[in-house]
Formats: C-alpha cells, sequence, structure tokens
C-alpha cells in the first residue's frame, strides 16, 4: 500500500545513528505498528540511487532472518523506510542492558547472521556491509533478524570504492581500501559475535589486556558469563568515531603502555582503531572461557588474511553451527527476560 508521512502517527523514538533515526510508528489506515527509519537525503543523485536501490531490495526480501519491508517514500529532504517493527532492543543494546550475553544465545545469533547472510546473497546477491550489533535486532517470538544492509550485487564493485560508511567492524582489507567481498561481513560478525559473548567491543584496551586485574568491567562480564539474565551496570556508549574505554581502563592503559588517551571519558580515535585493526593480531574470544567449538568458529571469522577467512558455506559447517542450532535454548523465554 502507499505509504505517506500524514498516514503516521509517532509513538516514541526507537533509536538514531550515523545515518538517520528510527520512530516507532502507527500506520493508522491498517493499524499497524511498525519502525520508520528517517534518513535525510544529500542532493547528491547517486546517494538517492543508492538509497532507493536498497530500499527496493529490502522490499523484495521474504526471510525469517531478514527484518521486512513495508515499503519506503520521499518526503523532501528525507527518504522515509517503514519496517518490520521489532519489539525488543538491538543486540547492542541488549548486552548493555543486560551484561555479556549467554554464548549459547550468542550461538543463536552467528546462526541467525549466517542464514541471513546466505539468503542475501544467494537470492539477492546483496553483501551486506555492516553487520553489527545494532543491526542484529531481535523481537518477542526470540526472532533473531538482520536490518540495514547495503547495495545490489551488479553493481558492488562499481559501487565499492566510494564511500559506504566507515565503521569500527571493517576488517583490515577493507581498511585498505580493499574491494568489498563477503568475507568482510565475515569479519564484522566475528568481532560482534566477541562482543556480545565479553559484553565488550574488543578493540577496546582493557580487551587486551592480560593481567587479571581488578577492573570492573572485567569482572563483571566475567561473572555473568553463564547467566541467562545478569543484573549488570550497562556498559559504556559507543559510536562509530570513538571508543570508549573505561577510566580504570584508561588509567592502567597510560601505566602499562605509555599510550595517551583523551582526557576524562578515554577514548580510542577512529584512526587508533583502524591502525590497531590492520596491525595487531586479530581479536580472539578469551582462551579457554567458552570452549573450543566457539574459538574455532570466531577463529575462522577473524583470520586477517581475507584469503584464509572462512567463507559463509564453510562456517556453515562449523561444528558450533550445528551445536548452536540445537542447543536447547529457548529464545522466546530469553528475550522476556529484559
Ligand atoms: P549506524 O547509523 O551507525 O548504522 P545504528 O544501527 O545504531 O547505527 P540506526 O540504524 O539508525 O543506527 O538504528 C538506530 C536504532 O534503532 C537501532 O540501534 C535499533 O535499536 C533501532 N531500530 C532500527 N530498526 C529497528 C526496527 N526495525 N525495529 C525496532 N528497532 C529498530
Ligand atoms: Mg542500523
Amino acid at each position: 500500500f502507499d505509504l505517506k508521512n500524514d498516514d503516521f502517527t509517532t509513538l516514541e523514538e526507537l533509536g538514531a545513528g550515523n545515518g538517520g533515526s528510527v520512530m516507532k510508528v502507527l500506520h493508522n489506515l491498517t493499524g499497524t505498528v511498525m519502525a520508520k527509519k528517517i534518513v535525510l537525503i544529500d542532493a547528491k543523485p547517486a546517494e538517492r540511487k543508492k538509497l532507493l536501490r536498497e530500499l527496493q531490495i529490502m522490499h523484495d526480501c521474504d526471510s525469517p532472518y531478514i527484518v521486512s519491508s513495508y515499503g519506503a517514500y520521499l518526503a523532501e529532504p528525507n527518504i522515509c523506510i517503514c519496517m518490520e517493527f521489532m519489539d525488543k532492543p538491538s543486540f547492542d543494546g541488549i548486552y548493555k542492558k543486560i551484561g555479556a550475553i549467554d554464548i549459547r544465545v550468542v550461538g543463536k545469533v552467528a546462526v541467525a547472521v549466517l542464514e541471513g547472510l546466505r539468503y542475501l546473497y544467494d537470492v539477492h546477491r546483496i553483501i551486506h556491509r555492516d553487520i553489527k550489533p545494532s543491526n542484529i535486532l531481535c523481537n518477542s517470538q526470540g526472532d533473531i533478524k538482520l536490518c540495514d544492509f547495503g547495495v545490489s550485487g551488479e553493481l558492488v564493485n562499481s559501487i565499492a570504492n566510494t564511500f559506504v560508511g566507515t565503521s569500527i567492524y571493517m576488517s583490515p582489507e577493507r581498511i585498505q581500501g580493499a574491494t568489498y567481498s563477503v568475507k568482510s561481513d565475515i569479519w564484522s560478525l566475528g568481532i560482534t559475535l566477541i562482543e556480545l559473548s565479553v559484553g565488550q567491543f574488543p578493540f577496546s584496551d582493557s580487551f587486551s589486556d592480560s593481567d587479571a586485574d581488578s577492573d570492573l568491567e572485567d569482572a563483571a562480564s566475567h561473572a555473568h558469563r553463564d547467566s541467562l539474565h545478569p543484573p549488570r551496570a550497562p556498559a559504556p556508549k559507543r559510536d562509530s568515531l570513538r571508543v570508549p574505554t573505561s577510566p580504570t581502563t584508561a588509567r592502567r592503559r597510560r601505566r602499562s603502555k605509555g599510550v595517551s588517551l583523551h582526557g576524562g571519558g578515554a577514548t580510542l580515535s577512529i584512526i587508533e582503531l583502524m591502525h590497531q585493526i590492520v596491525n595487531e593480531p586479530a581479536p580472539r574470544l578469551p582462551p579457554g572461557r567458552f570452549g573450543a567449538a566457539p574459538d574455532a568458529f570466531v577463529n575462522g571469522c577473524l583470520e586477517k588474511d581475507p584469503d584464509t577467512r572462512r567463507t559463509p558455506k564453510e562456517l556453515f559447517d562449523y561444528e558450533w553451527i550445528a551445536e548452536s542450532r540445537q542447543n536447547g535454548v529457548d529464545m522466546r523465554a530469553w528475550a522476556a527476560t529484559f
């Protein structure tokens, strides 16, 4: 059906990112609650074309692992994209609320993301391009779905060199300017899985620090690793350009590595971070904490060389995927805990 601004009642803001904001809205004529993403488009025709293409593909998607679309419309100077409303937070919101996520639930996320990527690629020839916790959504049915995917397959190579958004989930080869491939999404998946299971973005430095100092953040994410509903203070907010580290971490970092940080709310600049991604060894799950199967899977995602990094197809054969499909976690019950 035809969508236009007049037909919606805004209920609340769900969140905002670099690209725009997302509102929970009621479509008055049909009584349908939707999520409406409002993107300010600049006048450049190329950008507009890209968006419209993305929207058309979204509309054609029909998969339990992809957030469905009701359609989109232009409301100058914005484009509005009306999506299926997911009534639970995105996975970044979830772990910031409840702390590190149970590894078996993280296994379900791995399955859903792989299935979503396979669907997008096999059926629509799309590479997602923006896998990260805030683009993995959850609802009270316990469904896990991807949103915010990129441009169409035929145009991938011509568009790959244009700016598609700098993200702290970018693979080493992307940072170095290589063409986007589905393996770049796999890197982002690996980073995402560590972030969810540890409750912290892996490149902030308390993570890589191996001394068993009594860092509050570490303590919190360790203490509740086996609980499905751990009470925990929310993790610090982070956007795609600054990576906050806790004051404790900052002190320790200055002490142990002599690297200067920026003021009270210590941050790692995007440049420092990109440098780390390219030059340091790939992040790993904390050794011995979660078991061999998740470790092997994550390591398969986080090969720095895209040639040795596993493809989605290969990753489907990993033990952890079979294990996670049938691990008995009731996702609906889990989603009811927050
Ligand atoms: P970025 O702009 O860097 O991609 P982001 O993904 O956090 O960051 P948005 O895509 O604008 O930014 O989304 C903002 C928030 O809106 C998300 O974190 C999510 O919590 C919420 N959201 C997005 N789509 C939906 C949806 N379909 N249903 C419910 N909530 C949604
Ligand atoms: Mg998003």
